[in-house]
């Protein structure tokens, strides 16, 4: 499998979904929509739900059917004391170092928080740059549009050299159909049928040592 680039999703693929950063994330999203738009309390986790599905972000949906200060949002939303739930990686900054591929983010969120991430994680050197959500124009993955961008700023690719690394089944689902290879990084299973799929991004290099020699 010859694969010259890997697309990594951010948050809940780099670092384990229930670590905390994306629960104080979402508190902060909640009491953003309540204070802005004037939606209910108990309301908003059906909302963003609901938006989730239709739009694939909470941030598309509320642009769709508000006006959404998209900068104001998204400083309040990921204003979280991130050093508290993250730490340096030593491990995956050792298997990033054993993969000759250039490597992207691909992320829904956007580039200060995708970076200071990157940062407390000790791994940032490792990527050519971050495809985030003002890149791809609001139009989030699974949208072809996020996708198709990506291999545009990548270098014009051809989706079949490239891997892209998702925690969301209907990510890895959108990225296949457009000819991704694809590894999910989830313990549930799903219909999608990812090439791959490994419960958490340490075991990458288990799952698929070729990646290290790409052959
Ligand atoms: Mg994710």
């Amino acid at each position: 499998m010859k694969i010259t680039t890997i697309f990594f999703d951010l948050d809940g693929t780099l670092y384990p979904h229930n670590n905390g950063v994306w629960g104080a994330i979402a508190e902060n999203m909640d009491r953003y929509i309540v204070d802005n738009f004037g939606i209910n309390e108990d309301k908003v986790a059906k909302l963003k739900q609901d938006y989730f599905i239709e739009y694939g972000t909470t941030l598309r949906g509320l642009q769709k059917n508000f006006e959404v200060d998209t900068l104001d949002y998204l400083a309040h939303v990921h204003d979280i004391p991130l050093e508290k739930y993250l730490k340096p990686n030593s491990k995956l900054n050792d298997i990033l170092t054993q993969l000759p591929q250039k490597k992207w983010i691909l992320t829904n969120s956007d580039y200060p928080h995708s970076e200071r991430v990157l940062n407390q994680l000790g791994i940032k050197q490792h990527f050519e740059g971050i495809i985030d959500v003002w890149t791809t124009k609001f139009l989030p993955k699974p949208d072809p549009f996020a996708f198709n961008k990506a291999l545009e700023i990548a270098g014009h690719l051809n989706s079949s050299d490239c891997l892209f690394v998702d925690d969301i089944p209907k990510n890895i689902e959108g990225a296949k159909t457009l000819g991704f290879k694809t590894v999910l990084v989830s313990d549930i299973k799903t219909e999608v049928s990812p090439d791959f799929q490994i419960s958490q991004i340490h075991d990458l290099l288990i799952e698929i040592p070729e990646l290290a020699t790409n052959n």
